[in-house]
């Protein structure tokens, strides 16, 4: 039985790792996207580095397109077999699949219009919105906690991780050579304290585990915190400075969160007049699927629920679907906060709103969330007074303040707590992967301390066979 990391293999996307048991049934662990990884981008997302046509299941973690956006290639370039999640990850990748092809076929269309005057050959979109309903008809759902028979003598049982709605911890128990091995591979592991999702569940005791490792090298601060100074953001920036927040969110996950934390505030009273919008064409969908499935969510949302029926909604809330609204908000001369895709600020409506609104010294900028390092997101975050948007140089009078208690990610000391629940003695090896190379560094030796061996740091590319690793 052998691992091959075809993906977040020292960068945090383009989760993909093939999975080839004894019998040759080959498997992928999530078929994510590479973003933010500059020019080399396009060219890492085109090969995925298997023959799809030979890979026979997906098993997925979770709808975030960085674990599932190459899915629709994976369809386009021949692969028929069955893609196995939740119930509710199945319902994210309908909403999140889609709007990736249509970015696709959008961005080609416009990179082609200049090629055209060009006179250079025209591109092809990686994939189209017929290839992402072609996947989408291959989804096979695994309740939560439930072993299912996926192929000959492999069994999976998905269990809850917090990390986002339907997200899972995927444990695979296989029939290899020497008998059995049980693989755990983490997908996103969430945080203990999640605005709004159940703490990650502890799962069953594996041989090999893959580990995410994004915050390795990190101590989040606490969700009262993030409450807390929001409020400080709010009330400096919009009621005293007369200014903008701008908060840079995934429309799925992050965007519910802060729209929580901001609904709670109103219901206490605070910022009654203030308008908010939430500007992504995906954001109304993306909010209804998180509604959809409350029962995944943590005590205090189903107790604000008992008196508030919707607590991602309140008066002066305003959803933009369409891009004319969307300019209209160029026009409006009064304090808000827009919470706009993409969390990195890599791409989507952001960057027009972030175009305009940093040369204002009273506007602030909220990072909100884990930034690829050439990304937008991060630029704004590492403090750089000037950068370039759509080809301009764009001043930074505006305060960025990066808010990383946020994030949808365990920080070091979340991820060993989650880790803990596997016996060191019994788990052979640990793969540490979906972190930059600082980050699996610094959560190998803390792993170390914690008395756990075999740990590996793999690169792209490399490929190790498990029993060798087991018997070692
Ligand atoms: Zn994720």
């Amino acid at each position: 039985m052998k691992i091959k990391f075809l993906g977040a293999a020292g960068t945090v996307t383009g989760s993909c790792h093939l999975l080839t048991t004894d019998t040759r049934q080959q498997i992928l662990l999530d078929c994510g996207l590479f973003q933010g990884q500059g020019p080399a981008t396009v060219n890492l997302n085109e090969k995925i580095g298997v023959d799809p046509k030979s890979v026979v299941a997906v098993v997925l973690s979770h709808g975030h397109i960085d674990h599932s956006g190459r899915l629709p290639l994976l369809y386009k370039q021949g692969f028929r077999g069955k893609i196995y999640c939740t119930e509710a990850t199945a319902e994210v990748i309908k909403v999140l699949l889609t709007d990736s092809a249509h970015i696709q076929e959008g961005d080609v269309r416009y990179i082609n219009r200049q090629r055209e005057k060009k006179g250079l050959p025209l591109l092809q979109p990686l994939y189209t919105i017929a290839d992402a309903e072609g996947c989408l008809q291959q989804l096979a759902i695994v309740p939560f906690h439930q072993s299912v028979s996926i192929l000959k003598g492999v069994e999976l049982t998905l269990v809850p991780n917090g990390h986002l709605i339907g997200s899972a911890t995927v444990f695979l128990k296989v029939d290899s050579d020497v008998g059995p091995v049980h693989l755990a591979y983490t997908g996103d592991v969430g945080r203990y304290s999640d605005p709004l999702l159940q703490a990650p569940e502890n799962f069953p005791q594996a041989d090999v585990l893959l580990c995410e490792s994004t915050y390795g090298n990190r101590e989040h601060e606490t969700e009262e915190n993030t409450s807390a100074r929001l409020f400080e953001i709010i009330q400096t920036t919009c009621i005293e400075q007369k200014g903008r927040v701008i908060i840079p969110a995934f429309s799925l996950g992050r965007t519910q969160d802060i729209l929580f934390i901001l609904n709670n505030l109103r219901n206490k009273g605070h910022f009654k007049h203030l308008k908010v919008f939430v500007d992504s064409p995906l954001s109304s969908k993306a909010t209804a699927v998180v509604k959809k499935y409350a029962r995944f969510m943590r005590q205090e949302v189903l107790d604000v629920l008992t008196s508030d029926p919707d607590p991602f909604d309140f008066p002066e809330l305003t959803f933009i679907t369409e891009a004319e609204d969307s300019k209209m908000l160029n026009d409006l001369h009064e304090p808000c906060i827009i919470i706009s895709a993409s969390g990195m600020a890599d791409a989507g409506r952001v960057k027009h709103h972030l175009m305009r609104g940093l040369p204002d010294a009273r506007n602030t900028v909220v990072v909100s969330g884990y930034c690829a390092p050439e990304t937008l997101g991060a630029k704004l975050s590492a403090g750089q007074k000037a950068v370039r948007i759509f080809g301009e140089e764009v001043h930074v009078a505006a305060r960025v303040e990066t808010l990383h208690s946020l994030s949808a990610h365990a920080d070091y000391h979340e991820l060993l707590t989650y880790i803990k629940c596997q016996a060191a003695d019994l788990l052979k090896k640990i793969f540490l992967v979906h972190g930059d190379d600082d980050a699996r560094e610094a959560l190998r030796d803390k792993l170390i301390d914690a008395g756990y061996s075999g740990i590996e740091i793999p690169l792209v590319g490399e490929t190790y066979t498990l029993q060798q690793g087991l018997s070692e």
